[in-house]
């Protein structure tokens, strides 16, 4: 027999094995197996078996790691697609399915020897711990033991030498082992033991005094079973001690796995909710094909605050009712404490949560839960929709629209799209939701291929905002007569970017008690440095990018790669003092508010005091609970939050963004603005949004201020078809780079070559290769060729990705290793 192997490597091909008779019969589909590749040990995963082989040698697997398969064949199909579409390492997809660090590696590890006992009691070692870890050795359930094991099951450190000094005297020998290195958490059970009856007498023979013996005994005899931890907390027993009881056979001492799970911080009340009309129409659409078991996507476009996540929870009941399981993807976990704790309430421990901030063990002990079916709902991130369930019937995908689905390393699935595809394997409803959804997913709905359900209204009493949209190049809007003197005051101290609208309106907020939200979707002080002296621009040594200025830390840092210096405020080309700040970010706002209003609790929030994730679910808790009023800060605060009391929010500069060289710049801007305006005016009382702009003359200020999506996805449509972008055609990027810029464009200019020569049917609108705006990044000047594929002669892009098949392979091939050539199909990031 013979396996098809996917290593755990970025490689592009699988790999032969012979599998040796005894291994035979657990060799099986979805498995992972340790192999020997060169000269590396590596794990990989059997995705095919073969009774023969066209090749001439092929070595053995080494070892089968699982007793059953991680993977199951719908998932295999699954991660197939995946590579096959996205040109991505068929094993990187593969072990996006499985924790990382729960593959195997080799370690040394030690046994009794045979006679172990014998040898032990004739040589004489004198020193308490050598009996310490004989005594663990044989209370183990395993037979081979690390030192680090024994070292954490026995409470001492450095036993390396003693364990040398066994070895040597034949009484423990070597072995190697595979281990993982993430383990499963035990925790030691205490119950009664065969000879509990005579323990007095028994304890007498072995001159065991201690009180702590029998007061240890006392309780288990009571209580039955209970855990070591509190036996040791109530007593003081040790736990060599306790395994010497154990070894009279007075206690039992047994293992007890326990799941570690990630505890959150955010809670709210519960209430009590009955969906509207509007919900309840939704609902009955979408039970309509969970009752009868076939894939459909729909599309839920409900503007914000019209309960979209009741939605959700109610047709994931019906799922779970029916037997089945379901996934629910968010943009970014920690953003999403809301959604999350909503579900907690409704299914409890069937929920597990899936997202980077998990321990090595939670997620383990996740991946395992979901494996045995104890979960039944998995949110999290894109990587959730990886997760083994199980009979899926349901995969929501909230905020659908946002660009964090698609990921940028490899392999660079989009994690909507992929939902689409793998609802369909399990004949599962998708649920796309969104108030602003992807203009890729509205004319899916528009044309047929998704089902649209509509939200139209929010719940309750609560209506949509006031928007007005507030020209910063317009000087003197303002001037009635009751706001006079207030605005004379503050026109000596007032900075360009807070409007006078602005700061009044904030100003009657906090005397109404009320709660504001102050987007600023820019981070640090300033966002650049320039001299007038010499024009300078203070930049990255590293890539192309202007460094931006952050006063707390005092340092220059490059958004991007991370790189800062402090600042001095001298120029570092010229010494000159004459340094020019350019655009105020979230640190300047918070300053500037705090100045204007002193006494207001204003909390910051973006990426730079987000440290954790508790601290963020604490400032979320605060802002709930009315401690904070003002709460400011980068795009973080523009999504998904729910929170009653806030009735103003303020856009400070609604154009950072809209000019990037990007097709989907317009509709970013609409989607964030029209999100963070979503944030106000929750509840009874209404609520108002300012936006600030120089160019208020934008179509797509008006739609943002009239809520008028509809209108705005036409209009945009439009422009979209006269240029070919997607959703009419689908755009892959071919990137180069390199530390050398000639070499990285000679490579560039060869590539595009071999594309348009590639392309025999002439389907492919191929561009030649530009720098793109941030034409250096970490030293590694960059290059792009833009492939545009029309939907209408490729439809499903099999074209277009067997194009780019030859691609990779004449890359790999052909151009130069320094250049580094990377795929990005359905590309999201184009700068
Ligand atoms: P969306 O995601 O559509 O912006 P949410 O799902 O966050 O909106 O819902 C907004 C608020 O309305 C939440 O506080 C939710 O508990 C509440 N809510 C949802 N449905 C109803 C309903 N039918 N009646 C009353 N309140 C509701
Ligand atoms: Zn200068
Ligand atoms: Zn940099």
């Amino acid at each position: 027999m013979f396996a098809e192997v996917a290593l755990d490597l970025p490689l592009y091909s699988l790999f032969t094995y012979s599998i040796p008779d005894h291994l035979a019969d657990e060799a099986n589909e979805g498995k992972r197996v340790v192999v020997t590749f060169g000269k590396r040990t590596v794990t990989g995963i059997i995705v095919g078996l073969s009774k023969s082989t066209h090749l001439k040698k092929v070595i053995p697997i080494k070892f089968i790691s699982d007793k059953t398969p991680v993977i199951s064949r719908e998932l295999l199909s699954f991660c197939k697609w995946i590579s096959d579409y996205y040109i991505a390492p068929p094993g990187e997809v593969l072990f996006s399915c499985v924790p990382r660090k729960s593959n195997l590696s080799s370690t040394l590890k030690y046994e009794l020897s045979d006679g172990a006992k014998e040898k032990f009691a004739s040589a004489g070692l004198r020193s308490r711990i050598y009996d310490e870890i004989m005594n663990v050795f044989s209370n183990a359930d395993d037979k081979a033991l690390t030192v680090k094991q024994v070292e954490k099951r026995s409470g001492l450190s450095n036993l390396k030498k003693y364990f040398e000094n066994l070895s040597d005297k034949n009484i423990l020998s070597q072995v190697t082992g595979y281990e993982l290195p993430t383990k499963e958490k035990f925790e030691k059970i205490v119950s009664k033991g065969k000879e509990i009856g005579d323990y007095e007498i028994i304890l007498k023979e072995h001159k065991l005094r201690s009180p702590k013996y029998s007061d240890a005994i006392k309780i288990v005899d009571e209580r039955k079973k209970i855990d070591y931890k509190e036996l040791a907390a109530k007593t003081g027993i040790t736990l060599t001690q306790l395994l010497t009881l154990s070894e009279l056979e007075i206690l039992r001492v047994t293992d007890k796995r326990v799941m570690r799970e990630h505890e959150g911080e955010y809670e709210e009340l519960k209430k009590e909710i009955e969906l509207n009309e509007h919900q309840q129409n939704a609902l009955n659409k979408i039970s309509e094909s969970i009752d009868i078991g076939s894939f459909r996507s729909y599309l839920l476009h409900g503007v914000t605050g019209s309960g979209k996540t009741e939605v959700y929870i109610k047709v994931a009941s019906k799922c779970i009712e029916s037997g089945k399981t379901v996934i629910v993807l968010v943009p970014e976990i920690s953003l999403t404490p809301q959604l999350i704790h909503r579900f907690k309430v409704v299914f409890n421990n069937t929920v597990g949560t899936i997202h980077s901030k998990l321990s090595d063990g939670e997620r383990l002990d996740t991946f395992d839960r979901i494996l045995s079916g104890e979960i039944k709902i998995v949110i999290g991130a894109r990587s959730a929709l990886f997760a083994p369930l199980k009979n899926i019937g349901l995969i929501v995908v909230d905020e659908e629209h946002d660009s964090s689905y698609k990921q940028e390393t490899s392999p660079k699935y989009n994690g909507r799209d992929a939902a689409v595809y793998r609802a369909s394997l399990n004949n599962a409803v998708v649920l796309l939701g969104s108030a602003t959804p992807s203009m890729e997913s509205y004319h899916n709905a528009a044309t047929g291929k998704y089902t649209l359900v509509h939200l139209p209204e929010r719940v309750s009493d609560s209506i949509m905002p006031e928007i007005r949209i507030v020209d910063l190049s317009d000087k003197d809007s303002f001037d009635e007569e009751e706001k006079k003197d207030f605005l004379e005051t503050l026109e000596k101290s007032r900075v360009r970017f807070l409007s006078k609208e602005m700061i009044f309106e904030i100003g009657r907020r906090l005397l109404l008690k009320e709660n504001m939200i102050i987007l600023q979707n820019r981070r640090g002080y300033h966002s650049y440095l320039e001299c007038r002296t010499c024009s300078n621009v203070e930049m990255c040594e590293r890539c192309h990018i202007a460094l931006a200025y952050h006063k707390e830390a005092g340092l220059m840092k490059c958004h991007y790669c991370g790189y800062s210096r402090a600042y001095t405020g001298l120029c570092s080309k010229c010494n000159s003092r004459a340094i020019t700040p350019k655009g105020a970010g979230t640190e300047r706002v918070e300053e500037e508010l705090q100045k204007l209003f002193p006494r207001a609790v204003i909390v910051r929030m973006d990426s730079d005091t987000l440290t954790s994730r508790r601290k963020y679910e604490k400032i979320l808790k605060d802002f709930y609970d009315g401690k904070i009023d003002i709460l400011t800060g980068t795009q973080i605060i523009s999504k998904g939050l729910d929170f009653p009391n806030v009735t103003l929010v303020g856009v400070i500069n609604a154009d950072i963004g809209l000019l990037n060289p990007d097709f989907r710049a317009t509709e970013k801007t609409f989607q964030i603005l029209t999100q963070v305006s979503g944030r106000s005016g929750r509840s009874n009382k209404r609520g108002e949004v300012l936006i600030q702009t120089n160019h208020a003359d934008y179509f797509v200020f008006n739609s943002v201020k009239s809520h008028d999506y509809k209108g705005f996805y036409e209009r945009e449509i439009r422009l979209r078809k006269e240029l070919t972008y997607p959703p009419f055609s689908r755009i892959a990027l071919v990137e180069l780079k390199s530390e050398n810029l000639t070499q990285a464009g000679n490579s560039a200019k060869e590539l595009f070559t071999f594309i348009t020569q590639s392309d025999k049917k002439k389907i492919l609108n191929v561009f030649p290769p530009v720098q793109p705006l941030f034409s250096k990044l970490k030293d590694k000047h960059r290059f792009h060729i833009m492939i545009k594929s029309p939907k209408d002669r490729d439809p499903a892009g099999s074209y277009l990705a067997s194009i780019l098949r030859k691609t990779r392979h004449h890359s790999l091939s052909e151009i130069s290793r320094s250049v580094m050539v990377t795929i990005d199909v359905d590309a999201v990031n184009l700068m």
